[in-house]
């Protein structure tokens, strides 16, 4: 039994927390794929941020340079001012992330979060066209401000922000199915139809693997359709790459996998490198329209963060190390999972690189599951529409031992609660 004084917390913070009631201890350090509370407990981390840890906690490769740039007064804030540590961070970009893969990018710092990032690819996208719809998908999260939330297509999540802030219709999530489920007509209808008063839509946003809706794993075939669908139409394709990006599915972006050049790009979470706060919008060059200062803010420009990116950029994906790894690992857990799911009536699992959900028929199992692997010393969270799904989401650089380790008190936990 885990004791903690959480008295403070309950009694100053909000009602909003979330994280602290499934884990109800109080967490001091973190290091590599692990966290340590206060009682001298440790947990392993199937979580890793809801995936800005890509690289885990406190990475040394990461923490030197953070270390020396501060010890050297570095400039911490700094706006959108050209800085030394921007420069070398859109180099590392163009050199490491863009040439190789053919890209021509432009890229715009639109604030801390990934709801930022959304915001600023939705804004961009209803100024270039002069439309105002963009067109989402059912179980899509993309983030808690209003516009952001606009296209999320969870109801329950939207439910506490009132009216709408973009016009947003909500198309099935359904290129996950097997076959030939996929319904290309009726989505052509959602494009096309402007019956409702709407126009044609401006944009179409997609996460690749819905990590919130619960592990919704897009065939690229469906992607490269939905693409072409858009690209005919003169309907922007935004890829949200806020929690797919940066390695998770295997390759830096997560849409590589299927072939496609999307019109604009959202990354945030692991982007920073370093759990440290930072966003980026990437369009084609051609979409660039912003007149200068037509979308700002304060924090854009955490000199910190781009020290820690544009290390772990040229550490991790100037060559192909990671992603063979990640695809390695991803395997690995994809088999086990498999086989717990074969053994269990009631469960099936999906993923895609690093990150994998446990499908529980009766969602109450799937929360009874995290908690009985907190106990254990094991944190990992539900995910989906009614959080049927245990997601997991360790870094990328967690070594095999730790990830057989949590794969044995996640199978331990099914074994619990389902027997
Ligand atoms: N898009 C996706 C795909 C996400 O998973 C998230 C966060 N879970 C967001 C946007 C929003 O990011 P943030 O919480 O940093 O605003």
């Amino acid at each position: 039994m885990i004791t903690a004084d959480t008295s403070i917390f309950e009694s100053l913070e909000s009602n909003v927390r979330g994280y602290c009631r499934n884990w109800p201890t109080v967490f001091t350090k973190a290091k590599g794929s692990w966290l340590r509370d206060e009682n001298g407990s440790d947990f392993l981390d199937f979580f890793a941020g809801a995936g800005a840890l890509n690289y885990g906690h406190n990475n040394d490769v990461l923490k030197q340079p953070l270390l020396d740039y501060i010890a050297g007064d570095g400039i911490t804030h700094g706006l959108d001012m050209s800085t030394s540590a921007k420069r070398d961070l859109l180099t590392t970009l163009r050199d490491t992330v863009f040439a190789p893969r053919g890209l021509d990018y432009k890229v715009q710092f639109p604030g801390p979060t990934g709801a930022n990032a959304v915001e600023a690819a939705l804004k961009l996208a209803r100024k270039i066209t002069g439309r105002e719809t963009v067109v989402s998908f059912t179980n899509a999260f993309h983030g808690m401000t209003l516009g952001a939330l606009s296209v999320t297509g969870n109801a329950a999540k939207r439910a506490g922000a009132g009216v709408p802030l973009v016009h947003a219709a909500h198309m099935p999530y359904d290129g996950y199915f097997d076959g030939t489920t996929a319904d290309f007509q009726w989505m052509e209808k959602v494009l096309d139809d402007t019956s409702s008063g709407f126009d044609r839509p401006a944009a179409v946003i997609v996460e690749t693997v819905q990590g919130e809706g619960g592990v919704n794993v897009a065939r690229a075939e469906w992607l490269r359709h939905l693409a072409g669908l858009c690209q005919a139409r003169e309907i922007l394709l935004i890829v949200d790459d806020v929690q797919m990006g940066c390695g998770r599915t295997g390759p830096f972006f997560s849409f590589e996998l299927a072939g496609i050049t999307p019109d604009i790009v959202t990354l945030s979470k692991s982007i920073g490198g370093y759990g440290l706060p930072m966003a980026l919008v990437l369009f084609k060059s051609e979409l660039d329209q912003w007149a200068p200062g037509e979308h700002n803010g304060t924090f854009r420009g955490n000199n910190p963060a781009f020290v820690t990116a544009g290390v772990a950029l040229r550490h991790y994906w100037s060559d192909g190390s990671l992603q063979a790894s990640t695809l390695a690992k991803g395997e690995k857990v994809g088999r086990i999972l498999g086989e717990l799911a074969d053994n269990v009536p009631g469960l099936t699992t999906r993923g895609r690189g690093l990150v994998h959900g446990l499908v529980f028929d009766d969602a109450s199992q799937a929360s009874k599951v995290c908690q009985v692997a907190f106990e254990r010393g094991l944190l990992v969270e539900t995910s989906g529409s009614t959080d049927e799904v245990v997601k997991l989401l360790p870094p990328l650089t967690i070594t095999d031992q730790e990830l057989d380790h949590g794969l044995g008190i996640l199978t331990g936990a099914v074994d619990t609660v389902c027997s």
